[in-house]
Protein backbone atom coordinates (compact mmCIF):
# COMPACT_ATOMS: atom_id res chain seq x y z
CA UNK A 1 0.00 0.00 0.00
CA UNK A 2 1.12 3.51 -0.86
CA UNK A 3 1.33 6.25 1.55
CA UNK A 4 0.92 9.12 -1.00
CA UNK A 5 -1.84 9.79 -2.82
CA UNK A 6 -4.21 11.85 -5.30
CA UNK A 7 -6.64 12.33 -2.86
CA UNK A 8 -7.76 10.88 1.16
CA UNK A 9 -11.15 10.34 1.85
CA UNK A 10 -11.85 9.99 5.27
CA UNK A 11 -14.99 8.17 5.81
CA UNK A 12 -16.53 5.15 3.81
CA UNK A 13 -20.53 6.46 4.30
CA UNK A 14 -22.72 6.72 1.66
CA UNK A 15 -20.94 10.23 0.65
CA UNK A 16 -17.44 8.78 1.39
CA UNK A 17 -17.46 5.73 -0.95
CA UNK A 18 -19.45 6.86 -3.72
CA UNK A 19 -17.22 10.27 -3.68
CA UNK A 20 -14.14 7.90 -3.52
CA UNK A 21 -15.75 5.78 -5.81
CA UNK A 22 -16.18 8.05 -8.36
CA UNK A 23 -12.55 9.99 -7.96
CA UNK A 24 -10.58 6.35 -8.53
CA UNK A 25 -13.20 5.91 -11.49
CA UNK A 26 -11.80 9.41 -12.64
CA UNK A 27 -8.23 8.65 -12.89
CA UNK A 28 -7.06 9.79 -9.20
CA UNK A 29 -5.26 8.10 -6.72
CA UNK A 30 -7.82 7.30 -3.89
CA UNK A 31 -7.17 6.02 -0.62
CA UNK A 32 -10.64 5.91 1.45
CA UNK A 33 -10.08 4.99 5.16
CA UNK A 34 -12.56 4.24 7.78
CA UNK A 35 -12.93 3.44 11.04
CA UNK A 36 -15.37 0.94 10.72
CA UNK A 37 -14.50 -2.84 9.54
CA UNK A 38 -16.84 -2.28 6.40
CA UNK A 39 -18.43 0.28 4.18
CA UNK A 40 -21.48 1.86 4.48
CA UNK A 41 -21.45 3.93 7.55
CA UNK A 42 -24.83 4.20 9.35
CA UNK A 43 -26.35 2.31 6.59
CA UNK A 44 -24.02 -0.92 6.85
CA UNK A 45 -25.55 -3.91 6.94
CA UNK A 46 -24.68 -6.53 8.95
CA UNK A 47 -24.83 -10.93 9.03
CA UNK A 48 -25.78 -12.44 11.97
CA UNK A 49 -27.40 -15.52 13.07
CA UNK A 50 -28.92 -16.64 9.69
CA UNK A 51 -30.45 -12.62 9.38
CA UNK A 52 -28.76 -9.97 7.25
CA UNK A 53 -30.02 -6.69 8.10
CA UNK A 54 -29.47 -2.78 8.61
CA UNK A 55 -28.36 -1.24 12.15
CA UNK A 56 -31.45 0.65 11.43
CA UNK A 57 -35.02 0.65 10.61
CA UNK A 58 -34.61 1.77 6.78
CA UNK A 59 -37.39 3.59 5.18
CA UNK A 60 -36.39 2.57 1.43
CA UNK A 61 -37.04 5.75 -1.21
CA UNK A 62 -37.23 6.90 -3.30
CA UNK A 63 -38.34 4.51 -5.73
CA UNK A 64 -37.24 5.76 -8.77
CA UNK A 65 -34.89 7.92 -10.63
CA UNK A 66 -33.39 8.76 -7.31
CA UNK A 67 -29.66 9.96 -6.78
CA UNK A 68 -28.44 6.43 -6.20
CA UNK A 69 -29.55 4.94 -9.69
CA UNK A 70 -27.90 7.67 -10.76
CA UNK A 71 -24.81 7.11 -9.13
CA UNK A 72 -24.85 3.62 -9.81
CA UNK A 73 -25.07 4.48 -13.56
CA UNK A 74 -21.69 6.45 -13.48
CA UNK A 75 -20.22 3.56 -11.65
CA UNK A 76 -20.91 1.53 -14.74
CA UNK A 77 -22.37 -0.84 -11.70
CA UNK A 78 -26.00 -0.76 -12.16
CA UNK A 79 -25.88 -4.25 -13.22
CA UNK A 80 -24.28 -5.56 -10.01
CA UNK A 81 -26.53 -3.96 -7.88
CA UNK A 82 -30.05 -5.74 -7.94
CA UNK A 83 -32.77 -3.02 -6.59
CA UNK A 84 -35.94 -5.12 -6.07
CA UNK A 85 -39.45 -2.81 -5.62
CA UNK A 86 -41.82 -5.55 -2.85
CA UNK A 87 -45.60 -4.01 -4.25
CA UNK A 88 -47.11 -3.53 -1.66
CA UNK A 89 -44.42 -2.17 0.21
CA UNK A 90 -46.31 -1.53 3.68
CA UNK A 91 -49.17 0.18 5.55
CA UNK A 92 -49.95 3.24 6.29
CA UNK A 93 -52.07 3.45 9.54
CA UNK A 94 -53.72 6.71 11.00
CA UNK A 95 -55.60 6.69 14.13
CA UNK A 96 -58.42 8.79 14.30
CA UNK A 97 -59.50 11.25 17.23
CA UNK A 98 -62.00 8.65 18.45
CA UNK A 99 -59.36 5.93 18.78
CA UNK A 100 -59.93 3.82 15.46
CA UNK A 101 -57.01 2.82 13.84
CA UNK A 102 -57.00 2.79 9.88
CA UNK A 103 -54.96 1.56 6.83
CA UNK A 104 -53.97 2.10 3.62
CA UNK A 105 -52.07 -0.26 1.67
CA UNK A 106 -48.53 1.91 0.43
CA UNK A 107 -47.25 1.08 -3.41
CA UNK A 108 -43.74 0.42 -4.75
CA UNK A 109 -42.58 2.35 -7.90
CA UNK A 110 -45.20 2.92 -10.85
CA UNK A 111 -47.61 3.45 -8.28
CA UNK A 112 -47.57 6.90 -6.98
CA UNK A 113 -49.90 7.96 -3.83
CA UNK A 114 -53.38 7.97 -4.60
CA UNK A 115 -55.09 10.72 -3.20
CA UNK A 116 -58.49 9.36 -2.41
CA UNK A 117 -56.66 6.67 -0.90
CA UNK A 118 -55.48 8.92 1.52
CA UNK A 119 -58.72 10.71 1.72
CA UNK A 120 -60.61 7.97 2.64
CA UNK A 121 -57.91 6.91 5.34
CA UNK A 122 -57.58 10.44 6.69
CA UNK A 123 -61.36 11.54 6.66
CA UNK A 124 -61.34 14.32 4.33
CA UNK A 125 -64.89 15.42 3.80
CA UNK A 126 -66.14 17.26 1.05
CA UNK A 127 -66.00 20.70 2.48
CA UNK A 128 -62.21 20.20 2.66
CA UNK A 129 -61.58 18.44 -0.19
CA UNK A 130 -60.83 21.49 -2.41
CA UNK A 131 -58.32 23.34 0.28
CA UNK A 132 -56.70 19.83 0.78
CA UNK A 133 -56.17 19.41 -2.90
CA UNK A 134 -55.01 22.98 -3.22
CA UNK A 135 -52.06 22.10 -0.94
CA UNK A 136 -51.35 18.75 -2.55
CA UNK A 137 -51.51 20.28 -5.84
CA UNK A 138 -49.12 23.40 -5.00
CA UNK A 139 -46.55 20.93 -3.38
CA UNK A 140 -46.42 18.42 -6.14
CA UNK A 141 -46.02 20.39 -8.68
CA UNK A 142 -44.28 23.58 -7.47
CA UNK A 143 -41.54 24.85 -9.35
CA UNK A 144 -37.89 25.09 -8.34
CA UNK A 145 -38.15 28.64 -7.77
CA UNK A 146 -41.22 28.58 -5.41
CA UNK A 147 -39.20 25.64 -3.53
CA UNK A 148 -36.49 27.78 -3.00
CA UNK A 149 -38.10 30.65 -1.71
CA UNK A 150 -39.27 27.94 1.43
CA UNK A 151 -35.49 27.90 2.41
CA UNK A 152 -36.44 30.30 5.07
CA UNK A 153 -40.21 28.67 5.96
CA UNK A 154 -40.68 25.53 8.58
CA UNK A 155 -43.08 23.30 7.68
CA UNK A 156 -45.28 24.20 10.26
CA UNK A 157 -45.55 27.81 9.13
CA UNK A 158 -46.28 26.32 5.24
CA UNK A 159 -48.62 24.38 6.57
CA UNK A 160 -50.65 27.16 8.71
CA UNK A 161 -50.78 28.96 5.32
CA UNK A 162 -53.56 26.14 4.25
CA UNK A 163 -56.87 26.13 6.16
CA UNK A 164 -56.78 21.82 6.31
CA UNK A 165 -58.28 19.36 8.75
CA UNK A 166 -55.95 17.94 11.70
CA UNK A 167 -55.38 14.90 10.22
CA UNK A 168 -54.14 16.21 6.19
CA UNK A 169 -51.86 18.98 8.42
CA UNK A 170 -50.26 15.82 10.99
CA UNK A 171 -50.00 13.82 7.65
CA UNK A 172 -47.41 16.58 6.02
CA UNK A 173 -45.67 17.48 10.00
CA UNK A 174 -45.50 13.73 11.00
CA UNK A 175 -44.54 11.82 8.00
CA UNK A 176 -42.73 14.57 6.30
CA UNK A 177 -40.47 16.19 8.89
CA UNK A 178 -39.89 13.72 11.95
CA UNK A 179 -40.79 11.00 9.77
CA UNK A 180 -38.47 11.27 6.50
CA UNK A 181 -35.78 14.05 7.81
CA UNK A 182 -36.00 13.17 11.70
CA UNK A 183 -36.39 17.18 12.60
CA UNK A 184 -38.90 18.78 14.60
CA UNK A 185 -41.53 20.07 12.11
CA UNK A 186 -41.49 23.41 13.56
CA UNK A 187 -37.94 23.62 12.33
CA UNK A 188 -38.06 21.37 9.79
CA UNK A 189 -36.92 23.18 6.28
CA UNK A 190 -40.11 23.32 3.90
CA UNK A 191 -38.20 23.41 0.83
CA UNK A 192 -36.32 20.37 1.64
CA UNK A 193 -39.67 19.31 2.67
CA UNK A 194 -41.19 19.83 -0.63
CA UNK A 195 -38.64 18.49 -2.78
CA UNK A 196 -38.73 15.31 -0.78
CA UNK A 197 -42.73 14.94 -1.47
CA UNK A 198 -42.42 15.60 -5.17
CA UNK A 199 -39.36 12.84 -5.57
CA UNK A 200 -42.02 10.30 -3.51
CA UNK A 201 -44.56 11.45 -5.51
CA UNK A 202 -42.98 11.09 -9.20
CA UNK A 203 -40.55 8.02 -7.75
CA UNK A 204 -42.30 6.58 -5.63
CA UNK A 205 -41.48 4.64 -2.51
CA UNK A 206 -40.17 1.13 -1.91
CA UNK A 207 -36.61 0.69 -3.73
CA UNK A 208 -34.06 -1.74 -2.01
CA UNK A 209 -30.89 -2.94 -2.76
CA UNK A 210 -31.04 -6.70 -2.75
CA UNK A 211 -28.64 -8.14 -0.06
CA UNK A 212 -29.45 -4.57 2.07
CA UNK A 213 -28.30 -1.11 1.97
CA UNK A 214 -24.50 -2.21 2.90
CA UNK A 215 -24.38 -4.88 0.23
CA UNK A 216 -24.72 -1.72 -2.47
CA UNK A 217 -22.17 0.18 -0.92
CA UNK A 218 -19.74 -2.75 -0.78
CA UNK A 219 -20.56 -2.89 -4.56
CA UNK A 220 -19.77 0.60 -4.74
CA UNK A 221 -16.67 0.17 -2.75
CA UNK A 222 -15.40 -3.02 -5.06
CA UNK A 223 -15.82 -0.01 -7.85
CA UNK A 224 -13.56 1.77 -6.38
CA UNK A 225 -10.86 -0.74 -5.84
CA UNK A 226 -11.18 -1.84 -9.73
CA UNK A 227 -10.13 1.59 -10.57
CA UNK A 228 -7.31 1.58 -8.27
CA UNK A 229 -8.42 2.99 -5.09
CA UNK A 230 -7.34 1.51 -1.69
CA UNK A 231 -9.84 1.12 1.03
CA UNK A 232 -8.80 1.22 4.26
CA UNK A 233 -10.89 -0.34 6.84
CA UNK A 234 -10.81 -0.91 11.07
CA UNK A 235 -8.07 2.62 10.63
CA UNK A 236 -9.74 5.77 12.72
CA UNK A 237 -8.35 9.07 10.89
CA UNK A 238 -7.17 10.83 14.10
CA UNK A 239 -5.64 13.96 12.71
CA UNK A 240 -6.31 16.12 9.09
CA UNK A 241 -2.60 17.54 8.73
CA UNK A 242 -2.57 21.25 7.79
CA UNK A 243 0.43 23.29 7.26
CA UNK A 244 0.10 27.22 6.01
CA UNK A 245 -3.57 26.83 5.22
CA UNK A 246 -3.21 23.74 2.65
CA UNK A 247 -3.87 19.94 3.83
CA UNK A 248 -1.00 17.25 3.55
CA UNK A 249 -2.85 14.40 4.30
CA UNK A 250 -3.60 12.13 7.37
CA UNK A 251 -2.60 11.17 10.77
CA UNK A 252 -4.06 7.12 11.72
CA UNK A 253 -3.16 4.86 14.12
CA UNK A 254 -1.91 2.59 11.47
CA UNK A 255 0.80 5.55 10.21
CA UNK A 256 0.30 8.74 8.10
CA UNK A 257 -0.76 9.35 4.50
CA UNK A 258 0.22 12.18 2.11
CA UNK A 259 -2.60 13.72 0.04
CA UNK A 260 -3.06 17.44 -1.37
CA UNK A 261 -6.71 16.70 -1.30
CA UNK A 262 -8.70 15.57 1.66
CA UNK A 263 -12.20 14.81 1.88
CA UNK A 264 -14.39 14.33 5.35
CA UNK A 265 -16.92 12.27 5.47
CA UNK A 266 -16.69 12.25 9.42
CA UNK A 267 -19.01 14.99 9.72
CA UNK A 268 -18.59 18.94 9.33
CA UNK A 269 -18.31 19.74 12.73
CA UNK A 270 -15.96 16.98 14.21
CA UNK A 271 -13.91 17.49 11.05
CA UNK A 272 -13.38 21.06 11.84
CA UNK A 273 -13.42 20.88 15.61
CA UNK A 274 -11.37 17.83 15.80
CA UNK A 275 -9.83 16.54 12.81
CA UNK A 276 -8.09 19.75 12.02
CA UNK A 277 -9.03 21.65 14.56
CA UNK A 278 -9.65 25.01 15.05
CA UNK A 279 -7.17 26.72 15.37
CA UNK A 280 -7.16 26.59 11.72
CA UNK A 281 -10.03 28.14 11.00
CA UNK A 282 -11.47 31.96 11.56
CA UNK A 283 -12.91 32.38 14.70
CA UNK A 284 -16.50 33.09 13.03
CA UNK A 285 -16.33 29.99 11.18
CA UNK A 286 -15.62 27.90 14.09
CA UNK A 287 -18.67 29.57 15.74
CA UNK A 288 -20.72 28.70 12.76
CA UNK A 289 -19.61 25.12 12.82
CA UNK A 290 -20.11 24.83 16.44
CA UNK A 291 -23.50 26.12 16.42
CA UNK A 292 -25.11 24.06 13.42
CA UNK A 293 -27.58 22.04 14.33
CA UNK A 294 -27.79 18.31 13.84
CA UNK A 295 -30.93 16.14 12.77
CA UNK A 296 -32.75 13.84 15.55
CA UNK A 297 -31.20 10.50 16.72
CA UNK A 298 -32.97 7.59 17.15
CA UNK A 299 -34.33 5.40 20.48
CA UNK A 300 -34.02 1.99 18.35
CA UNK A 301 -35.13 -1.32 19.29
CA UNK A 302 -34.95 -4.76 16.95
CA UNK A 303 -36.89 -8.18 17.70
CA UNK A 304 -36.22 -11.37 16.47
CA UNK A 305 -39.77 -13.03 15.98
CA UNK A 306 -40.33 -16.62 16.67
CA UNK A 307 -41.88 -16.93 13.40
CA UNK A 308 -42.76 -13.66 10.44
CA UNK A 309 -45.71 -11.77 11.54
CA UNK A 310 -45.38 -9.02 9.59
CA UNK A 311 -46.50 -8.91 5.97
CA UNK A 312 -45.15 -5.92 4.49
CA UNK A 313 -41.61 -4.60 4.78
CA UNK A 314 -42.55 -1.12 6.53
CA UNK A 315 -44.97 0.22 8.64
CA UNK A 316 -46.13 3.24 9.52
CA UNK A 317 -48.33 4.53 12.83
CA UNK A 318 -49.34 8.16 13.11
CA UNK A 319 -52.65 10.37 14.88
CA UNK A 320 -53.39 13.83 15.18
CA UNK A 321 -51.29 14.30 18.13
CA UNK A 322 -48.25 12.56 16.57
CA UNK A 323 -47.03 16.19 15.37
CA UNK A 324 -43.57 16.83 16.93
CA UNK A 325 -41.80 19.90 17.62
CA UNK A 326 -38.93 21.36 19.66
CA UNK A 327 -41.11 21.47 22.76
CA UNK A 328 -41.89 18.19 22.39
CA UNK A 329 -38.46 17.26 22.01
CA UNK A 330 -37.30 19.03 24.92
CA UNK A 331 -40.45 18.02 27.50
CA UNK A 332 -39.35 14.10 26.21
CA UNK A 333 -35.98 14.97 27.46
CA UNK A 334 -36.57 15.94 31.14
CA UNK A 335 -39.42 13.05 30.99
CA UNK A 336 -42.57 13.76 30.20
CA UNK A 337 -42.98 11.86 26.94
CA UNK A 338 -45.97 12.87 24.87
CA UNK A 339 -49.03 10.42 24.93
CA UNK A 340 -49.09 9.41 21.03
CA UNK A 341 -46.33 9.12 19.49
CA UNK A 342 -45.19 8.55 15.79
CA UNK A 343 -43.98 4.86 15.28
CA UNK A 344 -42.20 3.33 12.31
CA UNK A 345 -41.99 -0.36 11.84
CA UNK A 346 -39.90 -2.39 9.41
CA UNK A 347 -39.48 -6.14 8.67
CA UNK A 348 -36.65 -8.63 6.98
CA UNK A 349 -39.75 -9.49 4.15
CA UNK A 350 -38.17 -6.15 2.59
CA UNK A 351 -36.01 -8.70 0.90
CA UNK A 352 -36.53 -12.05 0.77
CA UNK A 353 -33.39 -14.29 2.19
CA UNK A 354 -32.72 -11.85 4.95
CA UNK A 355 -33.63 -14.21 7.84
CA UNK A 356 -33.83 -18.06 8.12
CA UNK A 357 -36.98 -19.54 7.47
CA UNK A 358 -39.56 -19.49 9.89
CA UNK A 359 -38.14 -16.05 11.30
CA UNK A 360 -38.63 -12.16 10.84
CA UNK A 361 -36.15 -9.95 12.28
CA UNK A 362 -37.92 -6.14 13.08
CA UNK A 363 -36.78 -3.09 13.70
CA UNK A 364 -38.84 -0.33 15.07
CA UNK A 365 -37.95 3.33 17.38
CA UNK A 366 -38.28 6.52 18.01
CA UNK A 367 -36.70 9.81 17.02
CA UNK A 368 -34.71 11.71 20.32
CA UNK A 369 -32.20 14.15 20.94
CA UNK A 370 -28.90 13.57 19.34
CA UNK A 371 -27.08 14.15 22.44
CA UNK A 372 -25.09 10.93 22.91
CA UNK A 373 -25.54 11.27 26.87
CA UNK A 374 -29.21 10.61 26.73
CA UNK A 375 -30.05 6.95 28.06
CA UNK A 376 -32.38 5.74 24.95
CA UNK A 377 -34.73 4.21 28.15
CA UNK A 378 -37.41 6.69 28.17
CA UNK A 379 -38.54 6.31 24.27
CA UNK A 380 -37.79 2.92 24.25
CA UNK A 381 -40.35 2.23 27.22
CA UNK A 382 -42.77 4.74 25.48
CA UNK A 383 -42.53 2.68 21.66
CA UNK A 384 -42.90 -0.38 23.38
CA UNK A 385 -45.88 0.03 24.90
CA UNK A 386 -47.12 1.48 21.81
CA UNK A 387 -45.64 -1.34 19.56
CA UNK A 388 -47.59 -3.80 22.18
CA UNK A 389 -51.20 -1.51 21.28
CA UNK A 390 -50.74 -1.50 18.01
CA UNK A 391 -48.95 -4.54 16.73
CA UNK A 392 -49.47 -6.88 19.54
CA UNK A 393 -48.82 -9.86 17.45
CA UNK A 394 -45.35 -8.71 16.97
CA UNK A 395 -44.55 -8.68 20.94
CA UNK A 396 -46.31 -11.93 21.47
CA UNK A 397 -43.49 -13.70 19.25
CA UNK A 398 -40.54 -11.91 20.32
CA UNK A 399 -37.76 -14.40 21.19
CA UNK A 400 -34.41 -12.06 20.97
CA UNK A 401 -34.71 -7.69 21.69
CA UNK A 402 -31.38 -5.70 20.90
CA UNK A 403 -31.40 -2.00 21.88
CA UNK A 404 -29.39 1.22 20.97
CA UNK A 405 -29.89 5.03 21.46
CA UNK A 406 -27.96 7.91 19.90
CA UNK A 407 -24.65 6.73 21.51
CA UNK A 408 -24.39 3.86 19.40
CA UNK A 409 -25.17 6.18 16.66
CA UNK A 410 -22.26 7.86 17.17
CA UNK A 411 -19.80 4.76 18.10
CA UNK A 412 -20.34 3.74 14.00
CA UNK A 413 -20.97 7.02 12.09
CA UNK A 414 -19.04 10.41 13.60
CA UNK A 415 -17.57 11.36 17.01
CA UNK A 416 -19.29 13.55 19.04
CA UNK A 417 -17.49 16.99 19.68
CA UNK A 418 -20.32 19.24 20.58
CA UNK A 419 -23.06 18.85 23.23
CA UNK A 420 -26.36 17.39 22.26
CA UNK A 421 -24.63 16.38 18.59
CA UNK A 422 -22.89 12.75 17.89
CA UNK A 423 -25.72 10.42 16.88
CA UNK A 424 -27.30 12.25 14.52
CA UNK A 425 -29.49 10.00 12.48
CA UNK A 426 -29.07 12.07 9.30
CA UNK A 427 -26.34 14.68 9.51
CA UNK A 428 -26.77 18.22 9.96
CA UNK A 429 -30.18 18.82 10.68
CA UNK A 430 -32.45 20.03 7.73
CA UNK A 431 -33.60 22.86 9.46
CA UNK A 432 -34.07 26.35 7.82
CA UNK A 433 -31.34 28.76 8.19
CA UNK A 434 -29.04 25.08 7.01
CA UNK A 435 -30.59 24.15 3.81
CA UNK A 436 -30.87 24.82 0.36
CA UNK A 437 -29.22 28.41 -0.05
CA UNK A 438 -28.20 28.37 3.17
CA UNK A 439 -26.58 24.46 3.15
CA UNK A 440 -22.98 24.85 3.99
CA UNK A 441 -20.73 24.70 1.46
CA UNK A 442 -18.59 21.62 0.77
CA UNK A 443 -15.82 23.19 0.39
CA UNK A 444 -13.75 24.32 3.29
CA UNK A 445 -12.01 27.65 4.13
CA UNK A 446 -8.71 25.66 3.87
CA UNK A 447 -6.91 24.77 0.52
CA UNK A 448 -7.77 21.05 -0.49
CA UNK A 449 -10.31 20.18 1.94
CA UNK A 450 -13.79 19.03 1.39
CA UNK A 451 -16.96 18.04 3.20
CA UNK A 452 -18.88 14.96 1.80
CA UNK A 453 -22.03 13.27 3.16
CA UNK A 454 -25.20 14.39 4.68
CA UNK A 455 -23.87 17.36 6.12
CA UNK A 456 -22.42 19.35 2.96
CA UNK A 457 -22.42 19.23 -1.15
CA UNK A 458 -26.24 18.44 -1.48
CA UNK A 459 -29.82 19.75 -0.31
CA UNK A 460 -33.39 18.73 -1.20
CA UNK A 461 -33.08 14.89 -0.71
CA UNK A 462 -33.90 12.32 1.79
CA UNK A 463 -30.89 10.24 3.81
CA UNK A 464 -29.24 8.10 1.68
CA UNK A 465 -30.39 9.51 -1.26
CA UNK A 466 -28.61 12.75 0.02
CA UNK A 467 -25.07 11.44 1.02
CA UNK A 468 -24.93 9.56 -2.26
CA UNK A 469 -25.96 12.66 -3.82
CA UNK A 470 -23.15 15.12 -1.94
CA UNK A 471 -20.77 11.97 -2.79
CA UNK A 472 -21.74 13.07 -6.66
CA UNK A 473 -21.38 16.44 -6.78
CA UNK A 474 -18.38 16.51 -4.45
CA UNK A 475 -16.88 14.11 -6.47
CA UNK A 476 -16.98 17.07 -9.43
CA UNK A 477 -15.79 19.85 -7.41
CA UNK A 478 -12.81 17.65 -6.25
CA UNK A 479 -12.12 16.90 -9.85
CA UNK A 480 -12.39 20.65 -10.90
CA UNK A 481 -10.04 21.62 -7.80
CA UNK A 482 -7.25 18.28 -8.91
CA UNK A 483 -7.44 19.67 -12.67
CA UNK A 484 -6.73 23.34 -11.62
CA UNK A 485 -4.06 23.13 -8.82
CA UNK A 486 -1.76 21.31 -10.01
CA UNK A 487 0.76 19.53 -7.50
C1 LIG B 1 -31.83 5.03 13.15
C2 LIG B 1 -31.55 5.46 11.75
C3 LIG B 1 -32.51 5.27 10.78
C4 LIG B 1 -32.27 5.66 9.47
N1 LIG B 1 -33.22 5.41 8.53
C5 LIG B 1 -32.96 5.71 7.24
C6 LIG B 1 -33.89 5.37 6.23
O1 LIG B 1 -34.93 4.78 6.52
N2 LIG B 1 -33.60 5.68 4.94
C7 LIG B 1 -32.45 6.33 4.60
O2 LIG B 1 -32.21 6.61 3.43
N3 LIG B 1 -31.55 6.67 5.56
C8 LIG B 1 -31.78 6.39 6.85
N4 LIG B 1 -30.87 6.74 7.83
C9 LIG B 1 -29.83 7.75 7.54
C10 LIG B 1 -28.67 7.35 6.70
O3 LIG B 1 -28.14 6.13 7.14
C11 LIG B 1 -27.63 8.49 6.77
O4 LIG B 1 -28.21 9.69 6.36
C12 LIG B 1 -26.43 8.21 5.88
O5 LIG B 1 -25.78 7.03 6.31
C13 LIG B 1 -25.46 9.39 5.95
O6 LIG B 1 -24.36 9.10 5.16
P1 LIG B 1 -23.02 9.92 5.28
O7 LIG B 1 -22.21 9.59 4.08
O8 LIG B 1 -23.30 11.35 5.52
O9 LIG B 1 -22.25 9.42 6.59
P2 LIG B 1 -22.29 8.23 7.63
O10 LIG B 1 -23.25 7.17 7.28
O11 LIG B 1 -22.42 8.86 8.96
O12 LIG B 1 -20.82 7.63 7.49
C14 LIG B 1 -19.68 8.30 7.96
C15 LIG B 1 -18.51 7.36 7.91
O13 LIG B 1 -17.32 8.07 8.31
C16 LIG B 1 -16.57 7.22 9.16
N5 LIG B 1 -15.73 8.05 10.05
C17 LIG B 1 -16.14 9.06 10.84
N6 LIG B 1 -15.09 9.58 11.52
C18 LIG B 1 -14.00 8.87 11.14
C19 LIG B 1 -12.62 8.93 11.49
N7 LIG B 1 -12.14 9.84 12.36
N8 LIG B 1 -11.78 8.05 10.92
C20 LIG B 1 -12.23 7.12 10.02
N9 LIG B 1 -13.53 7.02 9.66
C21 LIG B 1 -14.40 7.89 10.21
C22 LIG B 1 -17.60 6.42 9.93
O14 LIG B 1 -17.05 5.24 10.47
C23 LIG B 1 -18.66 6.17 8.86
O15 LIG B 1 -18.43 4.98 8.16
C24 LIG B 1 -31.05 6.31 9.14
C25 LIG B 1 -30.07 6.47 10.11
C26 LIG B 1 -30.31 6.06 11.41
C27 LIG B 1 -29.23 6.25 12.44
Amino acid sequence: MADKYDVIVVGAGPGGVTCGALLAKWGLKTLVVDKNSQVGGKAMTLSKSGFRYEYYPIWPCPGAESQIHAALKVLGIEDRVELIQPDPFGLMHYETPSGEIGSMIMRGPGHPLDPQDLFKLLGVGDADTEEVLRLFGEVALMAPHDQDLLDDVSTIEFLDRYDIPRSVYSFFATLQSEGTIEVPSDIACASEVVKIFQQLVTGGSGCYPAGGLGAMYEAIAGAAQANGSDILLETRVDRIAVQNGRVGGVFTEKGAFYAPIVVSNAGIQPTVLKLVGEEHFDKSYVNYVGDLVPSLGFAGARYILSKPVLEYPVYLYFSDNTVSTTDHIMKAKSGQMPEQIYVFISATSLCPGRAPPGKQLVHTGLSCPADTKVDPKTWLDKVEAEVARIWPDVVKHIEESEYYGSAHISAISRDSVVPGAGGECIGLGQIVGQCGKHKPSAKAPISGLFYVGADAGSTGFFANNLAVASGMNVAKMVLQYFKTHPR
